[in-house]
């Protein structure tokens, strides 16, 4: 599989649709969000600087962000594709990601771009709040976390448009119905 950019706000399923999709074509999975609340967990130099962001729902700087998506990303083993969950942020992250697979005679594949109106993603971010405990899962930061998104992140999708790559899926109401729409999609441009 080609590697793949699954890209949205907060609360419109790409982790969800990033674990279908891993399991259906046995690809390599990023998720920065994961990454981070991993580093926090373990107690690390970088999880203690990842916390005060992620609790304020504010982004991590760019730069160590650039560095950990790398390491994550030359950790992996190459030629089965991978997915990128919640990177890039930025146009610099975009640019950044782009530099670095290009350096390793990769490329970005495909953007899936998830649709999903902001009612749906409050009330799925409120219902992970109480059933996974996410610390930034609460209704002050979840606000900041959307304000973040549409500022610095939703101008993103343009940026995907440019490079000839985007790929839009709109909610319809239907987890299987959306996984659908990708599957075949995906299906058609392996
Ligand atoms: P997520 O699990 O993707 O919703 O990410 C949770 C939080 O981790 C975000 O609100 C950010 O604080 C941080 N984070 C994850 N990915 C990135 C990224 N690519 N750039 C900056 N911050 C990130």
């Amino acid at each position: 599989m080609k590697n793949i950019i699954i890209f949205g706000a907060p609360g419109s399923g790409k982790g969800t649709y990033s674990d279908e999709i891993v399991a259906k074509y046995g690809m390599g999975h990023i998720s920065t969000g994961d990454v981070l609340r991993n580093e926090i967990k373990n107690g690390t130099e970088l999880g203690n600087i990842a916390k005060g962001y992620i609790d304020n729902g504010q982004l991590i700087p760019d730069e160590l962000m650039i560095d950990i998506l790398a390491k994550t990303y030359d950790a992996l083993p190459k030629g089965q594709g991978v997915i990128f969950d919640g990177f890039p942020r930025t146009i610099a992250q975009a640019e950044a990601l782009k530099k670095m697979l290009c350096e390793r005679g990769d490329d970005m594949g495909i953007m899936l771009e998830l649709v999903v109106d902001e009612e749906t993603l409050l009330a799925r971010l409120l219902n992970r709040a109480i059933e996974q405990g996410r610390a930034d899962d609460n209704e002050e930061t979840i606000k900041k976390r959307f304000e973040v998104y549409h500022s610095q992140t939703a101008p993103l999708a343009a940026w995907f448009e440019q490079e000839g790559i985007r790929n839009t899926f709109t909610w319809k109401g239907s987890k299987e119905v959306m996984l659908g729409e990708i599957f075949s999609f995906l299906d058609s441009v392996k």
